[in-house]
């Protein structure tokens, strides 16, 4: 198809050398022609659905979004006129319930999107042993042109709305933050959702993402990034995958890109920096920076709230066109932004040795097929950024069992392990210091007990997929599907309904 034509340079003063250079014949129709999200996933589906024995009708009843909503309300905005906002809630599958997943605000936001989402959402929780079914909501609006009143207003028409039709509650379906939502909307979400269910004990497990105050859970805002920094760090233990990209095992060292640098780019990246990697470049929607010695994750974040963007942050290279960040030489890239960043337009330009779906659907089937053959490693979006309903499952149960995690075994663990060490001491006639003691003795708090959690969900979805990508010879996306269509598989099977 198109001729590839490498130059890499080293001159960390231009960036636009560093970027690999290519000749192409990809025109903007070929990429704007590429599939639409929906499709895109849908492709997916059916690449991993191949390798099942299952009846095309089977697999097609899977591959469907069971019911969507579309809806639309008035606001009034700040020049006393009305604005028609249109909102949507898709439920793709209810093997399990309650249905699961984010609510995005955004202007690109559509049924189709949302309807894509959603069936990401079954499948990557399947992938993690969640027992939920997918769905996924949004609204379509550029949160930032409205204020924090306006923003308000519109949460709480749209979740009235998700009341109406019974598309939310503790049993039917638990919405989260997504792109351009967080803990605030969820706390306004809950309590519109209070007020209309005055009898429900369990409302507050109507919305996961909350803050601690309105029944959120520890650990919940980073849990996207550090399932990332998880499930990476576990495929950079894979020999398979160190054959295959040349790089040597473990995060320290590790030049990483990032693109978008919202909740799940900016933890993901302060991860990584913690554990000693470097990252090299970070992007936005309105420009990126480069720094080869990398960027300081903390000092960077304070600069783009101070500025609105990363431009001109010191020390690093400015570079006006954000999208090339994604060509950068680097051993990991991280996609934290949108779906189909890397497309046919731009996947031969792409350096990266392991590509870590950080975003959902940030990548198109071709640019996949492209980059599977060139053999670069794709740790897909399911499996890969399935910390965030990780923990949103470990807060619904926190809310419907009415206890902070920890609170009933915490000093009982405490003083058996103290009982143990003294007993140790005095056999060994040997005293720890204060600090050890402490160490040691520390029983579990909520964070402690989430992060483990977490840890252990990551690594066994890392490894089951590893298994199913070796056994059946082929990448993981594939693999990840193929175990989440074979649970999903097993669950209609014993309930004995649909299928029979
Ligand atoms: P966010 O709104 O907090 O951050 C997204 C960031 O991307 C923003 O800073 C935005 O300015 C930036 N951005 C937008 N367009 C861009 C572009 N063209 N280039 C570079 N940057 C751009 O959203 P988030 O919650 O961090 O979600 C990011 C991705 O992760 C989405 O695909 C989302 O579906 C996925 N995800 C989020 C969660 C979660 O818990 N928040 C969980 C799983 C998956």
């Amino acid at each position: 198809m198109n001729r590839l034509v490498s130059r890499c340079l080293n001159n960390s003063r231009n960036v636009n050398q560093a970027v690999r250079q290519y000749s192409t014949q990809v025109s903007q129709h070929d990429i704007d022609n590429e599939p639409r999200f929906l499709e895109c996933f849908k492709t997916f589906f059916d690449k991993a659905a191949g390798l099942t024995n299952l009846k095309p009708g089977v697999i097609n009843n899977m591959k469907e979004c069971n019911v969507a909503l579309r809806v639309e309300f008035p606001i009034k905005n700040e020049h006393g006129d009305v604005d028609i906002i249109a909102g949507y809630r898709a439920q793709h599958s209810h093997h399990r319930l309650p249905c699961k997943g984010g609510i995005r605000y955004s202007e690109e936001v559509d049924l189709q999107e949302v309807m894509a989402l959603a069936s990401l959402m079954t499948y990557k929780c399947a992938v993690v042993d969640v027992p939920f079914g997918g769905a996924k909501g949004g609204v379509r609006i550029d949160p930032k042109k409205y204020t924090v009143a306006q923003r308000e207003k519109i949460t709480r028409a749209y979740t009235l709305l998700l009341c109406q039709k019974n598309f939310i509650g503790p049993g039917v379906d638990v919405p989260a933050p997504d792109m351009g939502t967080g803990e605030q909307e969820m706390a306004w979400i809950r309590d519109t959702y209070q007020a209309f269910n005055t009898n429900d004990v369990d409302s507050m497990a109507c919305v996961t993402g909350k803050p601690i105050s309105s029944g959120g859970i520890r650990g919940r805002t980073e849990a996207t990034g550090l399932g990332v920094f998880y499930g990476i760090r576990e495929f950079l233990s894979y020999e398979e995958v160190l054959q295959k990209t040349g790089l040597t095992p473990g995060i320290k060292g590790k030049k990483i890109v990032i693109q978008g640098f919202g909740n799940v780019g900016y933890w993901a990246a302060k991860f990584f920096e913690q554990a000693g990697a470097k990252i090299i470049a970070v992007a936005e929607h309105n420009g990126a920076v480069y720094n080869p010695e990398g960027l300081n994750v903390d000092a960077l974040n304070k600069y783009k709230l101070q500025h609105g963007t990363f431009i001109d942050f010191p020390g690093a290279t400015n570079m006006p066109d954000a999208h090339k960040a994604l060509e950068i030489a680097c051993d990991i890239l991280i996609p934290a932004a949108l779906e189909k960043q890397i497309h046919v337009g731009n996947c031969h330009n792409i350096q990266a040795k392991i590509i870590g779906e950080a975003a959902n659907g940030p990548m198109t089937p071709n640019a996949d097929e492209y980059l599977l053959k060139r053999g670069h490693v794709i740790i897909p979006d399911l499996l890969l950024n399935a910390g965030g309903v990780t923990v949103s499952y470990f807060e619904w149960l926190k809310n419907l069992s009415h206890v902070r995690f920890g609170r009933l075994n915490k000093k009982w663990e405490e003083s058996s392990k103290k009982m143990l060490l003294d007993f140790v001491e005095s056999t060994v006639n040997k005293k720890l210091g204060d600090a050890e003691r402490n160490l040691i003795i520390h029983g579990a708090d909520e964070i402690d007990i989430v992060r483990s959690g977490l840890d252990d969900t990551m690594t066994n979805a890392c490894a089951e997929t590893r298994k199913t990508a070796i056994e059946k010879n082929t990448d993981f996306r594939t693999a990840a599907l193929y175990n989440a269509i074979m649970k999903i598989k097993a669950v209609y099977e014993s309930s004995g309904n649909l299928f029979s």
